[in-house]
């Protein structure tokens, strides 16, 4: 096994990126996980910051560093959802979206891409949603925000790709997690008539992709968009 490398993980206190940190823990790396309310799970440092706040994550990755040493791996998952049909849709609705999903995952690249130019190394894996390449009717906001991150990583790539950095994006498709218990029994049924899988994943299916993603076999991806979906969003 490679030597243990220190994974921050954004918003790992629950669903997609609790498992992904787990699972990065399992193989014994060094992890931390920041998120609003400050929990985390069993053997990671638990960090309280906002990705909405520049200051917030200063903070964090400062305490990260002196705790776990510099952070070779930056996990973007942390993410909300606001949906609203277009028409009624409001600037709140829409902004807030952008400035976690978004806005947010640069603040934290930004925050760590020092270091990992200094270290010649890094790995960065911003999670997209299928809705981002795909489209969501009420998801207008959030949809743009997913695909705002590719844009960001294909960019990322091209600045830093000669340092040993990889950039990418993982579009998970329906998985089981407290953001998808919040949908309608109708919009379950009628989401799952779309999967060419005909099922929903369970979080961990996400995050051994994304632990694949951040290790040396993966050195040579960067700038792709992996989906995660059962087939939902194929053609991206
Ligand atoms: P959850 O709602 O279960 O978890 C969201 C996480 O983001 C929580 O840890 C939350 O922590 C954190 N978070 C939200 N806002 C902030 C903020 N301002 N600052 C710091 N942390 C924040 O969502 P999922 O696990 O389902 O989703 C995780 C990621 O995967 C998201 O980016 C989501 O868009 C994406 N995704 C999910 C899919 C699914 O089917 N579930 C499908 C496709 C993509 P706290 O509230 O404590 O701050």
């Amino acid at each position: 096994m490679s030597e243990p490398r220190t994974v921050l993980v954004t918003g790992g206190n629950r669903g997609i990126g609790r498992t992904i940190a787990e699972e990065f823990l399992a193989q014994g790396d060094k992890v931390a996980v920041t998120s609003r309310n400050g929990q985390a799970p069993e053997g990671a440092l638990a960090v309280a910051a906002d990705v909405t706040d520049s200051e917030s994550i200063d903070r964090a990755f400062t305490e990260i560093e002196e705790k776990l040493g510099p952070v070779e791996v930056v996990v973007a998952n942390a993410g909300i959802t606001a949906d609203n049909l277009l028409m009624r849709m409001n600037d709140d609705e829409f902004e807030s979206v952008i400035n976690t999903n978004l806005t947010g995952a640069f603040r934290t690249v930004k925050r760590g891409i020092t270091g990992m130019i200094r270290a010649k190394k890094g790995r960065i894996v911003l999670i997209s949603s299928v809705s981002g390449l795909y489209g969501v009717p009420g998801q207008a906001n959030y949809s743009a925000s997913k695909a705002g991150l590719v844009g960001f990583a294909r960019s990322i790539t091209r600045e830093v790709g000669s340092r040993g950095i990889t950039a990418n994006v993982v579009a998970p498709g329906f998985i089981r997690t407290d953001m998808t218990d919040e949908l309608s029994e109708k919009q379950q049924k009628e989401y799952l008539s779309t999967i060419p899988a005909k099922r929903f994943a369970e979080p961990a299916e996400v995050a051994k992709v994304v632990r694949w993603m951040a290790s040396d076999e993966a050195a040579y991806i960067s700038g792709a968009v992996i989906p995660v979906d059962g087939g939902l969003g194929m053609g991206h």
